[in-house]
């Protein structure tokens, strides 16, 4: 999948190219396009943004090195603006987004874009939560690693991302790992008894136990509507009923 950003801060990329996503452009399944959009100004001091019509606080990016930055690099595919405007990214929306051979995110700055870049090239506006950021990049940050755990062969088995809090429905047990006991506090003795099968009723139970009381919201939907389980799980979850 190839995605192309625009920004005004390119550096901040790097920060992409680390641990399984930077293993993901290593391996080609992720192609990382970022486009400078200061390099397509042509204004002699490189200005990119001016004052808003209409008056207001702040600067506005201006239509021109937009669209140059995209219309140059012949930039194919969805086109989406980060902004606090626009429809929640979730799974769903990630799920769909991973589809895609190409898409192109644009990282605002300052007070935001003018309108007429985003109408003229019909850009997806999608935000990463009701708070305001200074720039886009962050959020284009968190919408790339998050689409792109569903780019198949960037998480190997192991890693399967279905079985993650939320994704799954829940949110996840507590884990532990090595070593067993640390400045006196022991991994609960179940998941070191090697019995499977009394070890994902206890993952079961405290998954249960911290969405209901992290996340009601999440828990109700659960209670209402959960995957297929067996007699003893159902056991376990009439004990929250
Ligand atoms: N004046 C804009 C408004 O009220 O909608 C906010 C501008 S914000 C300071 C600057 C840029 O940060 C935006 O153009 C957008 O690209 C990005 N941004 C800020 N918060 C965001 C969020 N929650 N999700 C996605 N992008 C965000």
């Amino acid at each position: 999948m190839k995605v192309n950003v625009l920004t005004l801060f390119p550096e901040m990329f790097d920060a992409l190219q680390k641990s399984i996503l930077g293993r993901a452009i290593d391996n080609e399944h992720i192609e990382l396009n970022i486009i400078n959009i200061r390099d397509y100004t042509k204004d002699k001091h490189n200005k990119v943004d001016d004052t808003p019509f209409g008056g207001g606080a702040g600067m506005i990016m201006q239509v021109e090195p937009i669209k140059l930055a995209i219309d140059n690099n012949n930039l194919e595919g969805r086109c989406i603006y980060m902004s606090p405007r626009g429809k929640q990214l979730d799974k769903e929306m990630a799920m769909g987004l991973s589809e895609q051979d190409e898409i192109t995110i644009l990282c605002g700055h300052y007070e935001g874009v003018d309108q007429r870049v985003i109408d003229m090239y019909e850009m997806e506006e999608i935000t990463i939560g009701d708070y305001v950021l200074t720039g886009g990049e962050l959020p284009a940050m968190v919408l790339i690693d998050t689409v792109a755990r569903f780019v198949k062969g960037v998480l190997s088995s192991e890693e399967s991302t279905l079985e993650e809090s939320i994704y799954s429905g829940l949110l996840e047990y507590p884990q532990y790992t090595k070593p067993r006991e640390i400045y006196g506090e022991e991994v609960p003795e179940i998941l070191c008894n090697g019995n499977h099968k009394l070890i994902k009723l206890w993952k079961l139970e405290k998954s249960l136990e911290l969405t209901k009381e992290s996340r009601p919201d999440l828990f109700e939907g659960y209670m209402k509507n959960h995957s297929k389980l067996d007699k003893d799980e159902l056991k376990i979850l009439n004990k929250f009923k």
